[in-house]
């Protein structure tokens, strides 16, 4: 059962296009988990919708309703299917949707694989990524530049500040230190999206991090 939920104040954000690419992504893959949120997500997209009417309406431009049907009949874009390496997780819709890099192992246990949330690309140090540990793995010490947004796809793993399970969501910040572990029960998938590349806090940790060119 789900027990980390968004703030409200982030559902809202969210319903109001206010997140970043890759926090809303996150805030996504929850919503498709969590059916308490979806509906106060309901919640907070009617109220923006009653602040819609109270607009005035405005003309539209000559030729956008032919733009817009002509939009609808465009063909769906073609998606890359995940990568075999996800196929036996349930991943979410929203993730599926994006396109996901290759893999690369930074200990036999542990993998990284980046994510590219749209528009998210090559724009600021913010980084979107799926994280995998096998069970009983303890991942590198480390803190945060800015915040970090977990969405937990598939296992568990805990911190100072709790346990988290499949459907949960988290938020760090930079007053946030720790080393997440993986719980015994099994192996562990999170997607995440930081403002900036973790701090680590070991040199091994830290040469590994530059020599993927710190996407982490
Ligand atoms: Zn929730």
């Amino acid at each position: 059962m789900i027990q980390h939920h968004p703030e409200p104040y982030l559902l809202a954000a969210y319903a109001g296009g206010s997140l970043p690419r890759g926090a809303a992504l996150i805030v996504a893959c929850h919503l498709e988990a969590c059916v308490l949120c979806r509906q106060e997500s309901g919640l907070w997209n009617c109220a923006g919708g009653a602040l819609l009417e109270d607009v005035a309406p405005a003309p539209m431009s000559a030729g956008a309703l032919a733009q817009m049907l002509a939009r609808l009949d465009e063909d769906e874009p073609q998606r890359p299917a995940p990568p075999s390496f996800l196929s036996r997780f349930g991943i979410p819709e929203a993730l599926a949707a994006q396109k996901i890099g290759r893999r690369r192992f930074v200990t036999p246990s542990i993998w990284f694989a980046p994510v590219e949330a749209p528009g998210e690309v090559k724009r600021g140090a913010a980084r979107t990524y799926l994280v995998y540990a096998k069970a009983d793995t303890v991942l590198a010490e480390h803190s945060h530049r800015g915040r970090e947004f977990t969405h937990v796809i598939s296992g568990a793993f805990s911190d100072g500040t709790g346990t988290y399970r499949a459907g949960d969501f988290a938020l760090t910040d930079d007053t946030v230190h720790h080393a997440p572990g993986v719980t015994q029960d099994g192996e562990c998938l999170c997607l995440i999206s930081a403002e900036a590349p973790m701090r680590l806090k070991s040199f091994p940790a830290r040469l590994v991090q530059a020599v993927t060119g710190s996407q982490y």
